[in-house]
């Protein structure tokens, strides 16, 4: 029984591990979530915004997932460089018809499974579920967040081929959560309306895969001219020693790379905000706040509708 707590024990802690180091940090997905909810138009804020410790916290379930679903792991990457090709089909069907499904799922298909999550986000827009509307908006929120990764686009997701192991949860959780709080500016423009959101899909996805080479060389460049123990700083935690990397390293390699980290983060959060915007607005636009439990105030509603009104004439 002991033996098989322990492995109980064992296993959650490894999970735990893989956890953190493959996606955006928790802490940066939370983030982007949290933020994006402040970009939207006021219609749409008067129900996110009492959600927003929802979408905050469901922000990570999609890696809860990864776990327990079969197939959950696929949707969260894309190997650009498998691919010899700048011309990938851009919907799934024409996929299909190119590449056999087992490959596609061993390479990721980040940029076909956000397409499946934004029509369903619009569909539940347009039943006004409201609960799925949340849980389908923080999801999507969470894939948007992963596909501004660069080592999301790439098979040298942990720089496991550059002997650089390690640089995943260093470039998106170790930065945001030394850097974003105190030295980030995270404000951006309001959330935009996307004619075809494949595009924008495909777009910030190939951007993430052009990344990819500045990420790995300016770690590479700095590692070289920072001894290890300038890099790297041992805590203690719950009894354990922990390797964590010093703010000196992170700020330098924030730097290096031209704060691209910080400019993803911000691009993540504006990227979230406008597909749930075009989510409601290609779903006709349905009154949120008869969605909400306790219906708004009067008065309150009535300033919703007056923001509203200046949301509409400065766009
Ligand atoms: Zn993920």
């Amino acid at each position: 029984m002991i033996l098989h707590m322990r492995k109980s024990i064992l296993v959650l802690s490894l999970i735990f591990i893989s956890l953190k180091t493959f996606s955006w940090g928790f802490y940066a997905h939370r983030l982007i979530n949290f933020q994006a909810v402040f970009l939207l138009p006021p219609e749409m804020l008067a129900f996110f915004k009492p959600h927003i410790a929802y979408l905050r916290e469901h922000a990570v379930d999609p890696d809860r997932r990864r776990y327990m679903v079969a197939g959950e792991g696929p949707r969260h990457f894309i190997d650009l460089d498998h691919y010899k090709t700048d011309s990938l089909p851009s919907g799934w069907k024409s996929a299909l018809e190119r590449f056999p499904e087992d490959s596609l799922q061993q390479h990721g298909i980040l940029p076909w499974w956000l397409q499946t999550m934004q029509y369903r986000l619009t569909k539940a827009f347009r039943e006004k579920e409201p609960d799925k509307i949340l849980k389908l908006a923080a999801d999507i929120g969470h894939y948007i967040g992963d596909g501004h990764v660069p080592l999301h686009a790439c098979s040298n997701y942990d720089g496991q081929f550059t002997n650089q192991r390690g640089i995943h949860a260093l470039w998106e959780s170790a930065l945001p959560e030394l850097l974003a709080e105190d030295q980030w500016q995270l404000y951006t423009s309001r959330a935009a309306y996307w004619q075809q959101p494949a595009l924008f899909f495909w777009q910030f996805i190939r951007e993430s895969g052009k990344a990819v080479d500045t990420v790995l060389e300016c770690e590479r460049n700095l590692a070289a001219t920072f001894p290890p123990d300038t890099r790297y700083s041992f805590m203690e935690r719950n009894g354990k020693l922990q390797k964590q990397i010093t703010p000196a390293f992170a700020m330098a390699y924030h730097e290096a790379m031209n704060e691209l980290t910080e400019r993803r983060l911000k691009q993540s959060i504006q990227a979230v905000a406008s597909s749930w915007y075009t989510a409601w607005v290609d779903a006709g636009q349905p009154d949120l706040k008869v969605l909400l439990k306790d219906s708004l105030q009067p008065e309150v509603a009535e300033k919703v509708a007056q923001l509203n009104l200046l949301w509409l004439k400065e766009n």
